[in-house]
C-alpha cells in the first residue's frame, strides 16, 4: 500500500507511531480520475501533511478500472443501490463490495486516525451522492459504494469530506477527533493499568465537556468499574463512549462555561488583573468579537506562569498542532 508520509511536527508526535490518515488519492493530486485528472486539495497536501502519514486509496484505480475509465453512477431501479457506468454495460456494485471489505480489513491494520474523502464521487462520496432512478432523475443523495462500506466496518472512523473542511466548524471537530483518536489508541496501546486509565480520563475530561458533559460522566462510570471490567471490553467501551461525544459539534456557550471553570483553577495563584484580563477575553469570546485561540493562550500563558500542572495537563488546552490554527477561526 502506498503511503504519502509528510513532515511531522513535534507537537504532533503523541507516540511512537505516526498520525495515519486515510485519503481519496485524488485529493492528493494523483491523476486517477476517469479523466485522467485529479482534484488536488492544497489544505490537504500543504498543513496537513506536515504532520501526518496519509494512505492514498482510489477504489476505482484499485478496482482495475484504470485511468481514464468511463463515468460511473448510483442508480436504483427499486432494487437497491447499484454502481454502474452511465450505459448500464457493466455493473459494478458487487466487485466493488468485495474490494471494498477486503481493502477496508487491510486498512483496518494500520490504526487510522480518520479519512478525508472525495465528495460527490459514486465510490468515495461520503453523502448526498445522487442516486439516478429508472427514468434518469436524480433523487435522494446516499453514500458512494467504498464509503458505505468503510463507515459501516470502521464506524467509529472520524471521516469527513474535503468540501466540508473549508468550514471552520466542521474543521476543528474533525481534526479535534483525529487527535483525539490518536490520544486513545496510543493509550490503549501501552502497557496501561487502571490507574492510567484514570489519570488519562481526568486529562480528557474539559475536551470531553465542552462536547458532551454527559458523556464524561458516563464514561467516567465506566472508568470506575473498570477494575471489574475485562480489558477487551473495557476499552472498546471507553473508545466507543468517546467517539459518541466528540461526533457531537461543540457550541460557543459550552466553550465559555469550559473556559470559565478552567480559568476558576488559577484563583488561588494568579493577580487579579490577570484573571480579569482573562475574564474579559471569555466573555468576548462568548459575544463572538474574538476567536477562541484569544482567552485559549492567555489561559495557557497563566497556567505555565503559575506552573498549575492540572490545567497544564488538560489535552482541552493542547488539542492538536498549533499550525493546524483550529481555534483561531472559531
Ligand atoms: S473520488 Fe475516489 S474513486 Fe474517484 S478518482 Fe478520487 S479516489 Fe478515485
Amino acid at each position: 500500500m502506498a503511503a504519502a508520509a509528510g513532515r511531522r511536527g513535534d507537537d504532533a508526535k503523541l507516540g511512537c507511531t505516526p498520525i495515519r490518515i486515510g485519503v481519496s488519492s485524488c485529493l492528493l493530486g494523483e491523476p486517477v480520475r476517469y479523466d485522467g485528472g485529479h482534484k488536488h486539495d492544497r489544505y490537504l497536501t500543504g498543513t496537513i501533511a506536515n504532520m501526518v502519514e496519509f494512505v492514498p486509496v482510489c477504489p476505482e484505480v484499485e478496482l482495475g478500472l484504470g485511468t481514464p475509465r468511463p463515468t460511473l453512477r448510483l442508480i436504483d431501479e427499486g432494487a437497491g443501490v447499484r454502481l454502474v457506468c452511465p450505459d448500464e454495460t457493466a455493473d459494478l456494485t458487487e466487485r466493488m463490495r468485495l474490494y471494498a471489505e477486503k481493502k477496508v480489513r487491510a486498512l483496518a491494520k494500520l490504526d487510522l486516525s480518520g479519512y478525508v474523502l472525495k465528495s460527490k464521487s459514486p465510490s468515495c462520496g461520503m453523502e448526498r451522492v445522487k442516486v439516478y432512478d429508472r427514468n434518469g432523475v436524480p433523487g435522494k443523495g446516499d453514500r458512494g459504494r467504498f464509503a458505505a462500506v468503510l463507515m459501516e466496518r470502521l464506524s467509529d472512523l472520524p471521516v469527513e469530506e474535503e468540501g466540508r473542511l473549508n468550514d471552520p466548524v466542521l474543521r476543528e471537530n474533525f481534526f479535534e477527533r483525529v487527535f483525539g483518536r490518536k490520544r486513545i489508541s496510543d493509550f490503549f496501546g501501552s502497557r496501561w493499568k487502571v490507574g492510567d486509565l484514570v489519570t488519562f480520563h481526568t486529562r480528557e475530561k474539559f475536551t470531553l465537556f465542552a462536547h458532551d458533559p454527559a458523556a464524561y460522566r458516563s464514561l467516567g462510570r465506566v472508568v470506575a468499574a473498570a477494575k471489574e471490567t475485562p480489558r477487551a471490553e473495557l476499552e472498546a467501551t471507553y473508545r466507543r463512549g468517546h467517539f459518541e461525544a466528540m461526533r457531537r459539534l461543540s457550541t460557543r456557550k459550552k466553550h465559555t462555561d469550559v473556559l470559565q471553570h478552567l480559568a476558576g483553577h488559577l484563583k488561588k495563584v494568579a493577580p487579579d488583573a490577570e484573571r480579569r484580563e482573562l475574564a474579559r477575553e471569555i466573555l468576548d469570546y462568548r459575544e463572538g468579537l474574538v476567536p477562541r485561540i484569544v482567552p485559549l493562550t492567555i489561559l495557557r500563558h497563566l497556567a505555565r506562569r503559575y506552573d498549575v500542572t492540572y490545567l497544564l495537563e488538560q489535552h482541552y488546552l493542547s488539542p492538536a498542532p498549533r499550525e493546524l490554527m483550529l481555534q483561531n477561526h472559531v
